[in-house]
């Protein structure tokens, strides 16, 4: 006889005695569970963002959340997001491998393995994980929508993604958002600029905070979004880009401004925008929401990133995109009193007096038919089976009692209708009056204003 293969994480047969106390395990530091109400929420959100870019010809994209390490290093040699936050680790087979920080690397890299049709415009929905502190605004993992679209120089179409994100957070009711806006310029000319700023930020570097001589030390251009007061004061006298943009880089911007002015989009010219990441040429742009503290009130940015899908051995391609924070749109969302959670609504909740027969058969028949039911497992009075239907948020109790058996019939009584509203049908015709009940009525209620699921950190 052949002895069984080890399986390496098999339960011993015999286990041991259960242990007088069992760990209880928490989320880790940073990261949260997404919980009823607020799921629903989420979900409806991503959706409207599907359908606001699936209108203008974005298909969605969905790469896996772990790339090979060398796509994030590609694009983010001298940042944060890549170098200290990054959750990166040996795998199995000894392939170094790293949770996506962000989407943009993973897309471009689907982009070179899978040579599409340009131009090509796709979406995308998704979790990113940094290691940073947590605060409220700021997660170790936390969600993005975005869109990229690769192929295209145009300007116009740089008007296009930033006004989709505009579109969509109009969409939501957010009111109180700030569009920023700003050009790095060409390859050439960003790395002018950059030498430039070099040189005079290492001329003061002695005014400038520690974080920020060692931010100079790394990546000069990042000293300009620095929030400290001191390197702030000697940002002030930094020399600008928009002197060191080339005429073909002054020319793209001045056409995207020119459509934004045109579409009607509000924004304001911001010379120290550089946004987080190595990649982005000329456009750059973030969405500020108003309604939050200034620390985290960056809800969403992006920009051309022409040079990328070369970094990652594809050919020379221009790209434009742009992601936006979940988290921190809803959080907004909270504080403008906008886009609450939805509330499902049940079509119908069957209260089953005689045994269990029709609450099985029924919900059964109405879920075939299209509708959505309910009910209470374990039966129950009455009373603690109509408290149940209450609940469920159900537009319709469907109760059958022993009359209502005897006579092949069922009671429809209305859950929402203030005076007593109810009667008797044939069981038969109940598919049809429910039907005709939701289409006079919607099948989600206006919902009380939701709240942004607070998780308390562990830190
Ligand atoms: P970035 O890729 O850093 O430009 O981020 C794009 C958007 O993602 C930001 O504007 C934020 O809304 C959101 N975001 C970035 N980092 C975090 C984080 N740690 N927690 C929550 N949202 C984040």
């Amino acid at each position: 006889m052949t002895e069984a293969p080890q399986d390496p994480v098999a339960v011993p047969a015999e286990s041991p005695a259960r242990p007088a106390k069992v760990e209880r395990f928490q989320t880790l530091t940073g990261m949260r569970d997404v919980l009823p109400p607020d799921s629903a929420r989420r979900r409806a959100l991503v959706q409207m963002f599907a359908d606001t870019v699936a209108a203008a010809g974005y298909t969605e994209v969905v790469p896996p959340i772990v790339e090979d390490l060398g796509v994030f290093l590609r694009v983010g040699e001298t940042t944060d997001v890549v170098t200290k936050e990054m959750y990166d680790f040996t795998d199995k087979d000894g392939t170094r491998i790293a949770l996506r920080p962000e989407m943009t690397a993973g897309v471009v890299r689907a982009f070179v393995q899978h040579k599409p049709l340009l131009p090509w415009k796709v979406w995308y929905a998704g979790t990113n994980f940094r290691h940073e502190k947590p605060q409220k605004g700021r997660y170790r993992s936390f969600e993005q929508v975005g869109v990229e679209a690769l192929g295209v120089d145009d300007p116009d179409l740089d008007v296009e993604v930033i006004a989709l994100g505009w579109r969509f957070y109009e969409s939501l009711g957010l009111r109180q958002v700030r569009l920023q806006l700003n050009s790095l310029g060409e390859g050439q000319d960003r790395a002018r600029f950059t030498e430039a700023l070099r040189v005079f930020l290492e001329a003061r570097a002695g005014e400038l905070s520690e974080e920020g001589r060692s931010t100079l030390a790394r990546n000069p251009l990042r000293v300009l979004d620095s929030k400290r007061p001191e390197d702030r004061a000697v940002v002030a006298h930094a020399p600008m880009v928009a002197d060191h943009l080339s005429p073909a880089s002054k020319e793209h911007f001045e056409r995207v401004c020119s459509g934004l002015d045109s579409l009607e989009i509000p924004y304001a010219v911001d010379d120290r925008l550089v946004r987080g990441l190595d990649y982005y040429r000329r456009t750059t742009f973030e969405y500020a929401a108003d309604a939050l503290d200034a620390a985290q009130n960056a809800i969403g940015g992006g920009g051309r990133y022409d040079g990328l899908a070369e970094d990652l051995g594809g050919p020379a391609t221009d790209g434009i995109g742009f992601a936006l924070g979940v988290d921190r749109i809803l959080l907004a969302c909270d504080a403008e009193g906008v886009f609450p959670a939805p509330v499902a609504v049940l079509d119908a909740f069957v209260v089953d007096l005689v045994g269990g027969d029709a609450a099985r058969d029924i919900t059964h028949e109405l879920r075939a038919a299209g509708l959505s039911a309910d009910r209470r497992f374990g039966g129950g009075s009455m009373k603690a089976q109509m408290k149940s239907a209450d609940r469920s948020g159900a537009a319709h109790a469907v109760i059958v009692g022993s009359d209502e058996a005897d006579a092949g019939e069922v009671t429809l009584r209305s859950l929402r209708a203030v005076a007593n509203d109810q009667r008797r049908v044939p069981r038969a015709r109940l598919v049809g009056e429910l039907k005709a009940a939701a289409r006079s009525t919607p099948t989600t209620r206006d919902p009380s204003p939701g709240s942004q699921q607070e998780i308390e950190e562990h830190s």
